[in-house]
């Protein structure tokens, strides 16, 4: 009877509701392994896959259903488990997690429940088209220009570049529905569909036919680990690529394949555009001369970076692995900075995203510090505090939890983990010094990083001071932002008419940190840093040959909540 049951269900439509909704746990399952062929045809601007997937129930109880979601665009053709085909209802799930607003979602029952840690291998087919569609921004008021460069994805005779996990499901994943228009909706369901995925690995092979009147099959590239180009040979109808990432970490899988020239540097190979050959060398050596301060801070590149570059010349920029997509039409002089990015990447290698990533953006402020100067760095940096500065305050009612969540060893935000964390590394520099933090790096070895407190421990080993304050405010917890105000400033004059001035500076914020401060007189200033710990206040005094008239804290160097009380007028002495 049972059974009988199930065999109506997977021809009625009605059944689906059975299943659905409340009583399905979409993210029961954590899927640990992909192997995917994919093969792509860009004159039909489609794509079929084929492959197996494996299934773990992360869940205290057996799983007898479950679901796999791709774009909408694709359609499910078969799915079995042991050489059988499962019973399986298809259907459209509403989710911003993919650029066309909803996922092809395949709900499954299994053959057995699967135990608690069990684990189910599916063979799986699918295919379709993948076209340009910028649905779910243009549906809540994104403008169709800029919706359209920021979802830049698609399969096309002329170029073809598709992300995965939060642009195009181009694999199977499984998250609840993600909307943009809530705060943090699309953040929060990506963020912990890509944790649970950071130990799975993926192992994808991509066919690309040649497109109808091109001379060769087109250069397919994607972002693995072990990533391979096949050069495309004139007698070749077909190329094959293959990727592997293992694990995935929170990288996002991504490839692209178009008739891609090629510039190739000791540190870099650059894929271009027909059409921009030229950019393709001025972006190569841009890497090459940016190559000796990343070495010189990192340590020699491990692997050669790789670069494609996008059709679409406002396209937002991605990186995938080793493999960075931008498009190559950027201004020229941005270039520098963006390999500086990419080198670190190559030089550097960590499975935490705010050492990874935060140092990937420290790379490039000690870039534009080397180019342009201190001042240049920190308004780069200054750029970021702006978008993670907003996050942080939204934190004012925090909940409990929140500190640890969102800490920088935790979190999957990437404001987070990239912004503040470069901020992060910065600090550190200012109060240890270059060579201090590049030994640290130097014993730096991502095999041995087991635990949060192994980086901090390797910096601390570098040094007299006590930091763990500093860690403790700054990377295993959220305490939000210091913000730091002149409390009082007296002034007197010395027996040897010099200027002595008493600063007592208020940090009114959960955060402590090392500031810079600058006293200002007639003539000249002063600069001094100190330590100002959470909620507490720190009593410094400070020389001057003339009259002090102004106190400046911070220079831009620490991230504050709030900057507008960083200048203290000083009234003049009386006598
Ligand atoms: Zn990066």
């Amino acid at each position: 009877m049972k059974s009988r049951v199930r065999d109506v269900c997977l021809l009625s439509v009605l059944c689906a509701s059975v299943v659905s909704a409340s009583a399905l746990d979409r993210e029961a399952f954590t899927f640990t392994n992909y192997d995917l062929n994919v093969r792509i045809e860009p004159d039909q601007q489609r794509l079929g896959v084929r492959g197996k997937i494996t299934l773990r129930n992360d869940t205290p109880t057996p799983q007898k259903i479950a679901v796999l979601q791709v774009s909408s665009s694709l359609d499910w053709r078969s799915i079995k488990a042991g050489g059988q085909p499962v019973q399986f209802v298809s259907r459209i799930y509403t989710s911003d997690i993919d650029h066309t607003g909803a996922l092809s979602e395949a709900i499954i029952t299994l053959p057995q429940a699967v135990a608690p840690q069990g684990t189910v291998e599916l063979e799986i087919a699918y295919e379709g088209v993948v076209l340009l569609d910028a649905t779910r921004l243009t549906r809540i008021g994104t403008p169709e220009a800029a919706a359209n460069s920021a979802d830049w994805d698609q399969i096309s005779a002329k170029f073809t570049a598709v992300r995965g996990v939060g642009y195009v499901a181009w694999y199977p994943i499984a998250t609840d529905a993600a909307d943009l228009a809530e705060v943090d909706g699309l953040f929060d369901v990506l963020g912990r569909w890509k944790s649970r995925e950071a130990g799975s690995k993926m192992e994808v092979s991509f066919d690309s036919p040649t497109v109808v009147g091109d001379a060769a099959a087109p250069v397919t590239l994607c972002g693995g680990t072990d990533l391979h180009a096949v050069p495309p040979e004139a007698s070749a109808k077909v190329v094959q690529s293959k990727c592997s990432y293992r694990p995935l970490g929170l990288s996002v899988p991504a490839f692209v394949a178009a008739n891609y020239g090629v510039v190739d540097r000791p540190s870099i190979t650059v894929y271009n555009l027909p059409e921009h050959a030229v950019a393709a060398e001025g972006y190569a050596e841009a890497a090459e001369k940016a190559s000796g301060l990343i070495t010189d801070w990192f340590g020699a590149l491990r692997t050669k970076s790789v670069t494609a570059d996008l059709i679409d010349p406002s396209a937002a920029p991605f990186e995938s692995g080793a493999l960075l997509l931008i498009p190559l039409t950027q201004d020229v002089k941005l270039f520098g900075l963006v390999a500086a990015h990419q080198l670190m990447h190559a030089a550097f290698e960590s499975p935490r995203p705010w050492i990874e990533e935060g140092l990937a953006h420290f790379a490039q402020a000690l870039f534009l510090e080397r180019q342009r100067g201190r001042q240049s760095a920190l308004d780069y940096m200054g750029l970021h505090r702006s978008s993670f500065a907003e996050d942080e305050k939204r934190t004012t009612t925090p909940r409990p939890e929140d500190d640890v969540n969102r800490s920088l060893v935790n979190t999957t935000d990437e404001q987070l983990y990239r912004s503040k964390a470069m901020y992060v590394w910065w600090m550190l520099r200012d109060m240890l010094g270059d060579p201090a933090l590049k030994k640290a790096f130097a014993a730096y070895h991502a095999e041995q990083d087991q635990e949060p407190a192994y980086m901090p421990r390797l910096i601390q080993a570098q040094t007299k001071r006590d930091l763990e304050w500093f860690f403790d405010d700054w990377v295993y917890r959220d305490r939000g932002l210091p913000d730091f105000k002149v409390d009082s400033a007296f002034s007197r004059t010395t027996m040897n008419n010099a200027h002595l001035l008493t600063i007592t500076v208020e940090n009114l914020g959960a955060a402590g940190a090392e500031v810079p401060l600058t006293v200002r007189f007639a003539g000249g200033e002063i600069g001094q840093r100190l330590e100002v710990r959470a909620k507490s206040k720190t009593v410094i005094r400070v020389e001057t040959p003339a009259a002090p008239f102004e106190i400046v804290i911070n220079d831009g160097s620490v991230p504050e909540s709030d900057l507008t009380n960083n200048t203290f007028k000083i009234e003049p002495e009386r006598n």
